[in-house]
């Protein structure tokens, strides 16, 4: 396979290779060339190289080095400039870029192919003695650190001690003739750091740069970063084979105040605003803008310090949108005046700027309706419902100071100072604010277990906003008023001290820090997001229902455009205080009369809960589960919980005690639970049917649309839902005529499959039922034998090792568990065409697994109110 890619003015060979060969810079670095952009020539060794150079065990494939010989004469040739020449040398970047971006994961190397006589060349050239010892100074500094890897810090003090010797405080301010001492300097710490010379041969500096970006790729924090987005459902980056390393000619930031070099989105991301968002550094070299070392200027005010670039990087912005037809994320460049291209990818947004991007796109003309439905991440929906402060809330609160709204969302949580720290409070429950100077990739984990990310230095495009953004999560950056003391856990704002216990409030909308606890609101569902939810219902297929069990949640799904209940949980409507004694005295009781009078006063509380359902859900169906648990999780297991109640009933407490352990099960999950309790206490199942049935009368009374669905959980053989049904009618006859009513009730009766015997049995199963629903939550733990409540135990390891892609509990395993549910859709319609057939399990929600849903036929999925725009979107995205 070809390994070196060209792209320049004398040919662009990447024009027709995938983003999975390139990686996204080294695609986009060619697809710019050929649409005419001024992008600095250079050549893409692929992704390929990089697995085979860790197939061969870290080796270079034979021939990789005579084809960089090649593209460097042609580089060469095309600038008129030689590598390591002495009046105008060749100067290249060294680049990483796998196909999907890791922001400052991996390692790059500036200025590389300077030495001795080259910078003594470069000089020359640019008349510019100062800014050669500084880019030479630069060089030995990273590939030094990147190559070598030794300390940072010996080139820090070497650094001092010069700036020190000239008595300046500024990098900037010390002369060429003290860079020219500190390149001296460096070469020492070099040697001293890693015992061989600075090495003077420009193709062995590129060889082993090469080697370090390919070794880059398996350093602990991108694998750490890699392993979060794939836990986070990005199975693109799970897939990746390596990077790709671009070599590109330099250009110049900081070469003097008609120098510069920046970062930007041609659009908002916070917002979606259409307005270039970025910023940039005069005189000024790479990373200067994104590691939040001097503070940078907004690219808005560009124009008062050079029009003519900052036209041209407007029309860049409009060239570009039209070539990608999406918001970019780009890397800027301007050498005494000329603007280059580094760099072009898709522009990571939070899900309100994409829902916002997508609609103005529609309107603007560069995308129709269905891209913008494909375009928005459907997970990340849920910024959209993200709450914010409550206005009074947030009026009344006491603001310390305001930083850079980097990204949205409202956090509340205690001060952590380092990342291990967010991390292990996290893990003991904790919701924590990780707050630092700076972040670095290091601090990963950290971030992703904080509620939110406060800085105090760094801009908007600092590591902990692209981060933060990335993953959705509330970042205040640069908030400069905060002094942190990491050792001493505390930090100043303005006058006053706050540690570890304090508890803050994050505006990532404003950039407000407050103190305490300020109180949270749900969020807006007009506008934009209302548009393409009404574009997404006129794709999909799939109806979306939603899991709840009480008014308040029904309503509330139902303002998210849920189309009826999958699933009502019945078991928490006994866990009230007024209620849960009943339950207890029934537990309790020997005699099925006793159980009787006592399930006699559940019944008027879970009427009324049934009757406040159907009301908020009216004209759509609610599928109500009958009890599911077994008992003794009812009944309480401490001592003193037991004395209590046997006081509350007037029993002993040995009573109790007795009941409990007779009730033990060592495997309650496999236990006496689900349809096996309705079968043994028939009169559970009786009274519930019955206060669902009055529910029902009394809707249709007050003309309340009510459809009630009886569905009766872990079914494993026919026979058990052929009795049970029996049941539910008898009850449901009895009931209408005890209340002498004579009206239609629409009362479906159905099942759950969630064993897989009923899974492969749906056949024979699905005659007594009139539908189906998934329990895909029991149907995976018991399919793969996993108690769902203990996996914390193995899970990560099983995803960390690759025995497990994903974690089946949160993404359908399609190849297993996937297979029982086809085969249950299948062999149910094969006995009645019509069964309707939906899933209740946690899965609803998955966008993944929602696109399997609508791919094996099913007619609706079930997930948590919050989900449902979720599931909306996810499932017009498997339609289209
Ligand atoms: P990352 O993937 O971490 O963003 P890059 O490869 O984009 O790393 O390099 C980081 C920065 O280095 C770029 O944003 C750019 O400012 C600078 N840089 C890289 N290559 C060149 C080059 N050929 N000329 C000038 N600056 C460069
Ligand atoms: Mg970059
Ligand atoms: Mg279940």
């Amino acid at each position: 396979d070809k390994m070196v890619y060209y792209f320049g003015k004398t040919k662009t060979e990447g024009k027709k290779a995938t983003k999975a060969v390139l990686g996204g810079k080294g695609k986009n670095l060619a697809e710019m060339t050929s649409i005419g952009l001024p992008v600095p020539p250079g050549f893409t060794i692929t992704t390929e190289v990089c697995d085979a150079y860790y197939k061969a065990g870290k080796k270079l494939p034979n021939g990789l080095m005579d084809d960089v010989h090649k593209a460097v004469e042609l580089l060469e040739k095309e600038l008129k400039k030689s590598f390591g020449d002495d009046s105008n040398p060749l100067l290249v970047s060294v680049r990483s870029g796998a196909a999907v971006s890791m922001p400052g994961m991996m390692n790059t190397i500036l200025n590389l192919g300077l030495n001795d006589v080259a910078t003594e060349g470069l000089a020359k050239a640019t008349k510019n003695e100062r800014f050669a010892y500084d880019a030479y100074r630069r060089l030995i500094n990273m590939y030094g650190d990147v190559v070598m890897g030794i300390e940072h810090e010996a080139f820090e003090e070497a650094f001092t001690k010069i700036k020190k010797k000239y008595k300046v405080t500024e990098d900037t301010e010390v002369p060429a003739e003290g860079l020219k001492e500190l390149c001296d300097a460096y070469k020492a710490v070099y040697k001293k750091g890693c015992g061989e010379e600075f090495p003077q041969d420009p193709i062995t500096q590129l060889q082993l740069a090469i080697e370090a970006v390919f070794g880059s790729w398996n350093a602990d924090r991108a694998i750490s970063y890699r392993r979060i987005e794939a836990a986070k459902g990005n199975t693109e980056i799970a897939n990746l084979i390596g990077t790709a390393v671009n070599v590109q000619a330099m250009v110049y930031g900081n070469m003097g105040d008609d120098s510069g070099t920046g970062v930007g989105f041609t659009r908002d991301p916070n917002t979606g605003q259409n307005k270039f968002y970025g910023e940039f550094l005069v005189n000024a070299q790479g990373e200067d803008v994104v590691a939040g070392i001097r503070t940078p200027q907004p690219v808005s005010e560009m124009g008062k310090w050079d029009r003519k670039a900052h036209k041209e990087l407007m029309e860049i912005k409009k060239t570009l949108e039209d070539h990608y037809t999406d918001m970019q994320d780009i890397e800027f460049t301007i050498e005494k005046g000329k603007l280059f291209m580094l760099q072009t990818r898709t522009g990571k947004r939070n899900g309100i700027a994409a829902v916002k991007i997508a609609c103005d796109m529609v309107k603007e003309g560069l995308i129709d309706e269905k891209e913008a439905v494909r375009r928005v991440p459907a997970s990340d929906l849920t910024h959209c419902l993200l709450p914010s402060f409550k206005p009074t809330a947030r009026n009344a609160a006491d603001v310390l100071c305001r930083g850079l709204n980097a990204s949205p969302g409202a956090a509340v949580g205690k001060l952590a100072f380092t990342a291990e720290e967010a991390r292990s409070r996290f893990e003991a429950g904790e919701n924590v604010i990780l707050v630092r100077r700076e972040t670095s990739p290091e601090d990963v984990e950290g971030m992703s277990a904080a509620v939110g990310i406060l800085t105090s230095t760094g801009g908007a495009t600092s590591h902990a906003a692209v981060v933060a953004r990335g993953w959705g999560k509330c970042c205040v950056a640069g908030a400069g008023d905060i002094h942190i003391n990491e050792k001493a856990k505390k930090i100043t704002v303005n006058g006053r001290t706050l540690t570890d216990k304090d508890t803050i409030s994050l505006d990532g909308a404003t950039g407000e820090v407050m103190a305490g606890e300020v109180e949270t609101q749900e969020p807006k569902l007009a506008g934009d997001f209302a548009k393409l939810m009404t574009w997404a219902d006129k794709y999909r297929t799939l109806n979306i229902r939603t899991n709840a069990d009480s008014p308040a949640d029904s309503k509330r799904a139902r303002d998210f455009g849920a189309e009826g209940i999958g699933l009502c949980r019945t078991e928490h409507m006994f866990f009230e205080a007024d209620r849960i004694i009943h339950m207890r005295a029934m537990i309790l009781a020997e005699t099925e009369d006793d159980r009787r009078a006592a399930l006699k006063k559940l019944l008027p509380f879970q009427r009324k809960d049934f009757e406040g359902i159907f009301k908020a859900m009216k004209g759509l169906p609610v599928t109500v589960r009958l009890l599911d648990p077994p008992l003794h999780e009812f009944l309480p297991h401490d001592n003193s919980a037991q004395k209590e109640m046997a006081s509350e009933l007037g029993v002993k407490p040995a009573e109790i005690k007795k009941r409990a352990e007779a009730l033990h099960e060592s495997n309650p999950m496999l236990g006496h639970r689900g349809c096996r309790l309705s079968v043994t206490y028939p009169e559970i199942l009786e009274m519930q049917v019955q206060a669902i049935v009055e529910a029902a009368i009394n809707s249709a009374k007050k003309k309340i649309d009510a459809h009630p669905e009886i569905m009766i959980p872990l079914v494993g053989t026919s026979a058990e839902l052929r009795i049970l049904r029996e049941k539910v009618e008898e009850t449901i006859e009895a009931t209408k005529a005890a209340k002498k009513f004579d009206g239609k009730l629409d009362i479906k009766i159905g099942t759950m499959i969630e064993i897989p015997r009923a899974a492969l049995t749906a056949d024979e199963v699905a005659e007594y039922a009139d539908f189906f629903s998934f329990g895909t939550n029991d149907l995976t733990q018991m399919t793969f034998g996993y108690s769902r409540d203990d996996v914390g135990g193995f899970l990560p390891e099983y995803i960390e090792n690759k025995i497990l892609q994903i974690d089946p509990f949160q993404s359908i395993d399609q190849t297993g568990v996937g297979q029982l549910v086809s085969m249950g859709v299948e062999k149910g319609r094969s006995i009645k065409k019509n069964l309707k057939v939906g899933i209740c399990g946690e899965h609803g929600g998955d966008p993944q697994s929602v696109r399997f849903c609508h791919e094996v036929g099913l007619d609706y999925v079930s997930c948590s109110p919050f989900r449902v725009p979720i599931a909306r979107l996810a499932a017009a995205q498997a339609a289209l």
